[in-house]
């Protein structure tokens, strides 16, 4: 039997990158990166208890030493990457006049630089190993809607984007597809204020036309199917996933 494709998950301790890890390895041996060490093994364990092949591996997406350093184990692990997911992000709030530049920064270095750093690294290897893969950054419906109080996040967001279509472009020639899912309002622990709220909840899902939240398991289907055989033709997308909420904001 061939070796599995590998899979590099970021930020799959939690929320969502957890439900990508968990979706992909079915069909992958997965790599689950969290700047969280012990989160991480938690995903681990829980696809080896699932029957899957699955490596825990701290690193902190915006620390370019720590990618490099993630890369190189997950090559000497399994010796190849034929898919990576940049999910990884944090999110604050801040108006935009009060906005500190170290916070800027910060939200821009792990959300956009993070994606760029490890995005550019694995596509090396790629291109080295002639390997035709795959990459899926996580973006947001806010790469495109503008709102208040999240321009550091907002601006990294769409970034992240132009990221991906320029990426595509790139990278075609090798085979490599590049793509974003943007989730709309997922129940993650990156929304725990809200869903600690029953009122916040309920005007959140007034706000959305399906009348809900998403599940992080309906982003990793996305993650999933842009990455599968079933989207062979599909490059520089971007695959919006939010029960309609950007429709009418
Ligand atoms: P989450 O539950 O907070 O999970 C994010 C994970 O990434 C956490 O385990 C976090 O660790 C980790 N992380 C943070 N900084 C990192 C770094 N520098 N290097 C490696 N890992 C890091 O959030 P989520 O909701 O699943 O979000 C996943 C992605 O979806 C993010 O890119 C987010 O922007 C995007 N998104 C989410 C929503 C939503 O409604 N939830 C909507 C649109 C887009 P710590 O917990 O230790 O920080």
């Amino acid at each position: 039997m061939s070796d599995p494709a590998v899979a590099l998950v970021t930020g799959a301790g939690s929320g969502i990158g957890r439900a990508i890890a968990r979706r992909l390895a079915d069909e992958y041996a997965v790599v689950v990166n969290d700047v969280d060490a012990e989160a991480a093994t938690e995903t681990a364990v829980e696809i080896e208890q699932d029957g899957g092949d699955a490596t825990a591996i701290e690193a902190d997406v915006a620390d370019h030493d720590a990618v490099d350093d993630l890369v190189d184990r997950t090559l000497d692990a399994y010796g190849r990457i034929d898919l990576l997911v940049n999910n990884a992000g944090i999110e604050t709030v801040y108006p935009f006049t009060d906005l500190p530049e170290a916070e800027w920064d910060r939200v821009h270095d792990v959300n956009l630089k993070g994606q760029f750093l490890l995005s550019q690294r694995v596509a090396n290897e790629m291109i080295d190993r002639d390997v035709a893969g795959d990459i899926v950054n996580v973006s947001s419906v806010h790469d495109v809607l503008p709102r208040t109080e999240k321009i550091h996040y907002d601006t990294a967001k769409a970034g992240v984007l132009m990221l991906t279509k320029d990426m595509a472009l790139e990278l075609a020639e090798h085979g490599i597809s590049v793509n974003c899912v943007a989730p709309g309002a997922i129940e993650t622990p990156m929304n725990a204020e809200l869903l600690d709220d029953p009122d916040e909840i309920e005007r959140m899902n007034e706000r959305i036309p399906w009348g809900r939240m998403g599940k992080p398991e309906e982003i990793a289907d996305a993650v999933a199917f842009l990455a599968s055989q079933d989207a062979t033709y599909v490059t520089g997308s971007r695959l919006c996933v939010d029960g309609g909420l950007s429709l009418d904001p």
